[in-house]
């Protein structure tokens, strides 16, 4: 009951109700979304991201501001261009759509659960952005393009040593424990960051100590260094407990589809090359989202 009340009366950011705050928010992804629908486009092509403006594949027709609003034109053009009538990929609303939902997800799990209208809902809407375009990028090219794991890394750096000042030491999961315990004589930025680098280690490094044993001793290669890199990020990001569970919910949900896949295919052989950033960025927003109840309810069990 609290919830609902909460949602719809608490005054939320400029003294407007939580609910429309929320709208906007969920408006402001689409609009974020049809942005990454160009990233994940040009972006593995090596094309630039501002120009030039969008065109149709097929006919090359530009695409004019009022068929380029996010999901709406999809649904008035009902799926096809305006000029040649090609059938437009229900990728792009369905990343719009995407967005927008994660985007009111990231902002109610902050709310609620993480300190209210706070500074940790920027960085994790940053966060969720980037795996956004990971996922989608790594579904159809089979890459996690260095371009956004490395900016990543430096962004989770950058909150590990901004945010415990900004909003306190509730900025990130694991940081109280670390502050309190093992470092509380070390300054807030040096815990903070004795986080990141735990959580790289739970996330990339024991990522590519896998891929290292697993090529030892089958001499195939196992997985890509994207992953690696991409894990390093949401280690720093989210600290070595989420990362874990990151890692669980990745392979548990990878296992899951990658095992119908090969049902329906009647695969023979596990060779079958399953892009796991997919199913490592579905564990990372995740855990973002949920993780702290999933191990609270699991420490509670003991
Ligand atoms: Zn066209």
């Amino acid at each position: 009951m609290i919830f609902f009340t909460g949602f719809f009366f608490v005054e939320g950011l400029l003294g407007l109700p939580l609910w429309l705050t929320c709208t906007f928010v969920a408006v402001f992804g689409a609009i974020i979304g049809s942005f990454l629908n160009v990233v994940i486009h040009r972006l593995p092509r090596d094309e630039s991201i501002v120009f030039p403006n969008s065109r149709c594949p097929s006919c090359e027709a530009k695409i004019g501001p009022l068929d380029n609003l996010p999901i709406i034109s999809y649904l008035v053009l009902r799926g096809r261009c305006r000029a040649c009538r090609a059938p437009i990929s229900i990728r792009y609303p369905a990343v719009e759509a995407l967005t927008a939902l994660l985007y009111a997800a990231v902002f109610l799990a902050d709310f609620y659960w993480r300190g209210g209208l706070t500074l940790i809902i920027l960085f994790d809407l940053i966060f969720v952005t980037a795996l956004v375009a990971l996922i989608f990028i790594d579904a159809e090219h089979m890459l996690l393009p260095n371009a956004i794991t490395y900016p990543g890394i430096v962004f989770a750096i950058i909150a590990r040593l901004s945010l415990p000042y900004l909003v306190g030491i509730n900025a990130f999961e694991d940081l109280p424990q670390l502050a309190y315990g093992p470092f509380s004589t070390w300054p807030l930025w040096a815990s903070s960051l004795i986080g990141a680098v735990l959580g790289a280690l739970a996330g990339g490094g024991s990522l590519w100590l896998m891929g290292w044993l697993w090529e030892r001793l089958r001499g195939v290669e196992a997985m890509g260094l994207g992953d690696v890199k991409m894990m390093f990020m949401v280690g720093a990001y989210l600290g070595w407990r989420l990362t874990i569970l990151t890692i669980f919910l990745g392979v548990l949900s990878g296992s899951i589809i990658g095992v119908g896949l090969m049902a329906r295919r009647g695969e023979k052989d596990m060779q079958m090359q399953l892009p796991f950033g997919i199913f490592l960025g579905i564990g990372s927003i995740s855990a973002l989202l949920i993780g702290s109840r999933i191990i609270a309810w699991y420490a509670s069990q003991f």
